[in-house]
């Protein structure tokens, strides 16, 4: 726990369900709802099953409601020093990439349908403009993705084989990635420019490529440097994740079939490793014996995972009945990360 503001402390890993609507080709082919939230409680039910989270956000809230009651709160940690990831789970439709807005393109001037990455950055620069008389700031993004136990540059302008970055860890400075490109912004439009740069870079290529784009995870960072005009000692420096993870349904098909894989069917390792720790950073284990080695993943976000650092999970679900294993199993997953 850390010490939150009016509202007293606030965990350091929280969980968010988020279900989406139903989609208009499910409605035409008669799919019915299998998910039931609770009135007045962050729980739903599921068969015979329960499970209570931080926040349950039922299919009629908006983008805008789900930022201001599960991510805004964050945005001023941010700038008191604290490390903060939110990552989006579930299966491949669930709603991953609408809610993160990983794929800015505009929203036809519709706030109401901004994801939390153009939201946050947008909230970012209104209190970097706020503070401004007192504080320098310097605000700096980057933009990977890891695929296959690999990390790619989106940002460095080159061909994929040629972009690929190493993790590193520093006593003091904590995770590095020695060559990525870190553009400096100064703007929402700016910051919006640049990711939409990037996500263009993920999405181009061939059909087996877009099927990948599932596979892997999307990470953009930003970096946010505080120093006070008067007094140089007083400065910080955080790093904000915002992680659009993997389509989950590979994890399930793993489990369900009871063994290891056969035939070169990749499991993601990525999820599986990330889901380890952060069970075991909400059963309270020391830090220490917690491994982040698993995976580049969370090697990755080793340092903004557990310790002095804010985690927002949302695992995102679909409500119709012909999902309802997958949904069950991404209700499961995020039950252990409480
Ligand atoms: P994922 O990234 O998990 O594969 P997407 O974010 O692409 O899934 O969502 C799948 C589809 O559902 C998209 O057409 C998206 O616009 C729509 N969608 C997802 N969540 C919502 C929501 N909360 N409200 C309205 N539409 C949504
Ligand atoms: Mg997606």
């Amino acid at each position: 726990m850390v010490d939150g503001d009016s509202k007293g402390t606030i965990d350091t890993v929280q969980v968010a369900l988020r279900i989406r609507p139903l989609m208009q080709q499910e409605i035409e082919r008669g799919c019915d709802e299998c998910i039931d939230v609770v009135p007045g409680q962050p729980q739903v039910q599921i068969k015979d099953l329960a499970f209570t989270y931080n926040y349950v956000f039922a299919q009629h809230i908006n983008q805008q409601e789900f930022y201001d009651t599960a991510v805004k709160g964050l945005i001023s940690k941010l700038f008191q020093g604290y490390n903060v990831t939110i990552l989006a789970y579930g299966q491949t439709g669930s709603g991953k990439t609408y809610t993160m807005g990983t794929n800015y393109s505009g929203s036809d001037g519709d706030s109401t349908k901004l994801g939390v990455i153009p939201q946050a950055v947008a909230d970012i620069f209104d209190f970097v403009e706020a503070h401004e008389d007192k504080f320098i700031f310097k605000v700096s993004v980057s933009f990977m993705e890891l695929y296959q136990e690999q990390c790619y540059d989106l940002l460095s302008g080159k061909e994929r084989g040629h972009s690929i970055i190493e993790i590193r860890e520093d006593i003091n400075k904590g995770v590095i990635l020695p060559g990525i490109t870190e553009l400096p912004v100064t703007s929402t439009a700016d910051t919006m420019m640049v990711l939409e740069r990037g996500s263009f870079g993920r999405v181009t290529g061939s059909t087996a490529m877009n099927q990948a784009s599932s596979r892997s995870h999307a990470v953009f960072t930003i970096v946010i440097a505080k120093e006070s005009r008067t007094d140089k000692n007083i400065a910080t420096t955080s790093k904000f994740h915002l992680v659009d993870l993997a389509g989950s349904e590979r994890i399930k098909k793993t489990k369900a079939s009871g063994e290891r894989l056969k035939e070169g069917v990749k499991i993601n390792q990525g999820l599986l490793a990330l889901g380890n720790v952060i069970s075991a950073l909400g059963d309270g284990t020391n830090r220490s014996f917690i491994s982040y080695r698993d995976s580049k993943l969370t090697r990755l976000l080793q340092d903004s995972l557990g310790g002095n650092s804010l985690t927002l999970m949302v695992a995102c679900v679909s409500p119709a009945d012909y999902n309802l294993d997958e949904t069950v199993s991404t209700l499961r997953y995020a039950d252990r990360a409480r």
